[in-house]
C-alpha cells in the first residue's frame, strides 16, 4: 500500500468510507467556484460529521504532511475555498457539522455549528423570535464556517456589522489538531488577547472553525423600504446623512445603483420592473426598521417629501406591501448576475470612507475612461458602509477573453484611486487566492509582518490553506 491510499485509509476509518470522496464526478463540484476564475485539483474531499473527526481528520493531516484546504458553501469570490492544481491538498468540506447546539434567548446569543447555512442560522433565530442579522444574496447556500472565515458583510452591516461584529465567540480546531474552545457567549471577557478575532476573517489559514457562538437582535415589528431616483451619488450621500440624522440606527439598508446596473437588471431578468415612471442617473434603495409598528411609513415618506423640496432627489416610490419590497431588493440582489450576459466583467471589491465614495466613484469612473474609453462602469454597493462594487463590464462587442486579460491592469487603475481615498482593495470579500499578490504591494509592511508572525505561530508547518492571504 503506498502513501497516499495508507492515508485515505486512515482517514476512512474516522469519517466513514462515504465521507472520504475521490470519484472525480463528486469531487468536481468541490473544484469550481462561482466566478469559475479557480480550478484546483485535490486527493480527496473529507467530510467530517463532528468536531471530534475535524479534529483527529486535521491530526492525521498533520502526520502525513498533507495541507489543508477548508470549504464550506463554495460561495466565495476570492478563490480562497479551492485548493491549488498541485493535487496533493485535501479539501475539508464542512459542510455535515450542520446542527444548531443551542439558542439561549437569555443571553441573546446561539451557538451553530460551521456547516450550518445563512439561510437555517436566520430561521433558527427566527424560530426564538430573535433576529440573525447577516445578510447576503448567497445565504441559502453560504455557511457560518465560511461566513466568519471571510468575515462576511452584506447588506444590513450599516445596522448591525460584519460578521466580526455578530461573533460572540469560536470553536477552532487547531492546524495540529487540538481543539481550542473559545465559544463564549459572554459579552464582555477581558481576559486576554481576543483569539477569536483571529479566526474570524482568516480564510481558514489559521484553523478550522467548526462552531459559533453568534449574537442575536429583536426581530423588528415594522419596515419601510423606499426606492429613490437622484442625480449622482453626491446627492445620495447627502439623503444618507439627513437619514441618519432622523433614524440613527433603524437604517437597516442604503443601497446605491447606476442606471445601467439598472438597465442591466432590466434585460436579465423578466419579471423585473423599474419601480419610478422615469429613469434617473442614480438610485437609492433605502430600508428602515423599528420595534413600533406604527408610524414608520410616515416618518420616511417625511424623509422624502423633505429630500424633494430640497433637491436631494428626483422621485421616491415606497413599498406598501411586501410584495413591493421584495421586488425592489431584487433589483439590487440581481445587479452582480444581470452583468453576466453583458460580457466579461472585472471586480473590484472596495471600501473607502462613506463621505469620499461620491468623489471615489467619479475619479475611479473617469481613469477606467482613460485606459479604455468603451468600458462600462457598473459601480454599485452598501453606500452607508463606505463599500463599492466597482465593477467594469468589457465594451460592447469586444472580446471577452483579450478584455479579462486586462483583469491587473484595470485593478492597478482603480485601486490607484482606492489608495488616494485612504480606503481598502477588499471591503468584504477577502484576499484568497485572488488579491495575495496585490496585498503584498499594498497592506503596511509591518502590518504583513505580523500577519506572518501569526500564521507562523500558529501554524508553523504552513498546512492550512496554504497560499491564501499570505
Ligand atoms: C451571489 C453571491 C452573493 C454574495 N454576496 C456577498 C455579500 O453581499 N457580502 C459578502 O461578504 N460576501 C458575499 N458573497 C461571497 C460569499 O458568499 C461569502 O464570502 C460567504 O461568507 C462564503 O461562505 P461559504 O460557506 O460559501 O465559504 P467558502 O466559499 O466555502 O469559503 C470561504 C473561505 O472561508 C474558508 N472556510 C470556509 N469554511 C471554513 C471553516 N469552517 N473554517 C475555516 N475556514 C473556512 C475557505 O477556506 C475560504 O477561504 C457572495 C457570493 C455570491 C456567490
Amino acid at each position: 500500500m503506498n502513501d497516499a491510499s495508507a492515508f485515505l485509509d486512515r482517514l476512512a476509518r474516522i469519517v466513514g468510507p462515504a465521507n472520504v470522496v475521490v470519484d472525480p464526478e463528486l469531487v468536481a463540484p468541490y473544484l469550481e467556484e462561482p466566478r469559475g476564475l479557480f480550478r484546483g485539483r485535490t486527493i480527496a474531499v473529507a467530510r467530517p460529521g463532528s468536531t471530534a473527526e475535524v479534529s483527529a481528520v486535521v491530526a492525521a493531516c498533520a502526520a502525513a504532511g498533507v495541507a489543508i484546504v477548508p470549504q464550506g458553501g463554495n460561495t466565495g469570490l476570492v478563490g480562497g475555498q479551492i485548493p491549488d492544481a498541485s493535487g496533493g491538498e485535501l479539501l475539508l468540506s464542512l459542510r455535515r457539522l450542520n446542527r444548531v447546539r443551542e439558542v439561549d434567548i437569555d443571553a441573546d446569543a446561539m451557538i451553530v455549528e460551521a456547516g450550518v447555512t445563512l439561510a437555517e442560522a436566520q430561521a433558527a433565530a427566527e424560530t426564538a423570535d430573535r433576529l440573525f442579522p447577516l445578510a447576503l444574496a448567497s445565504e441559502g447556500t453560504a455557511t457560518i464556517g465560511g461566513n466568519l472565515s471571510s468575515n462576511a458583510g452584506g447588506v444590513a452591516v450599516i445596522a448591525y456589522g460584519n460578521a466580526r461584529e455578530l461573533t460572540l465567540g469560536v470553536e477552532v480546531v487547531l492546524a495540529d489538531g487540538r481543539v481550542a474552545n473559545l465559544l463564549s457567549k459572554l459579552r464582555k471577557d477581558n481576559t486576554g488577547y481576543d483569539l477569536k478575532d483571529l479566526f474570524v476573517g482568516a480564510e481558514g489559514t489559521l484553523g478550522i472553525i467548526t462552531a459559533a457562538s453568534l449574537k442575536l437582535f429583536a426581530r423588528p415589528r415594522a419596515r419601510a423600504t423606499a426606492f429613490v431616483g437622484l442625480a449622482d451619488p453626491d446627492h445620495a450621500l447627502s439623503l444618507l446623512k439627513m437619514a441618519r440624522l432622523r433614524f440613527g440606527q433603524q437604517i437597516t439598508g442604503f443601497e446605491l445603483m447606476p442606471r445601467i446596473g439598472m438597465q442591466f437588471v432590466l434585460a436579465y431578468d423578466p419579471g423585473a420592473r423599474d419601480p419610478l415612471g422615469d429613469a434617473h442617473p442614480w438610485y437609492a434603495l433605502i430600508e428602515v426598521s423599528a420595534q413600533q409598528e406604527d408610524g414608520l411609513d410616515d416618518a420616511l415618506t417625511a424623509l422624502l417629501g423633505d429630500a424633494l423640496e430640497r433637491e436631494l432627489i428626483a422621485d421616491a416610490a415606497l413599498a406598501a406591501t411586501l410584495e413591493q419590497r421584495e421586488a425592489f431588493w431584487r433589483l439590487r440582489e440581481s445587479m452582480s448576475d444581470a452583468q453576466k450576459p453583458q460580457g466579461g466583467s472585472i471586480k473590484h471589491d472596495v471600501s473607502t470612507p462613506v463621505g469620499a465614495v461620491p468623489a471615489f466613484i467619479a475619479e475611479a469612473t473617469a481613469a477606467v475612461a482613460a485606459f479604455m474609453p468603451a468600458a462600462r462602469v457598473v459601480a454599485f454597493g452598501h453606500l452607508g458602509d463606505g463599500n463599492t462594487h466597482f465593477n467594469v463590464s468589457q465594451p460592447i462587442g469586444a472580446d471577452k477573453e483579450a478584455f479579462l486579460d486586462q483583469w491587473s491592469a484595470m485593478n492597478e487603475v482603480v485601486h490607484a484611486v482606492v489608495a488616494r481615498h485612504g480606503g481598502s482593495i477588499s471591503a468584504e470579500h477577502g484576499i484568497g487566492t485572488l488579491k495575495r499578490e496585490l496585498l503584498k504591494r499594498v497592506k503596511d509592511p509591518v502590518a504583513l509582518d505580523l500577519m506572518r508572525a501569526v500564521k507562523a505561530a500558529l501554524d508553523p508547518r504552513g498546512l492550512l490553506n496554504p497560499g491564501k492571504v499570505l
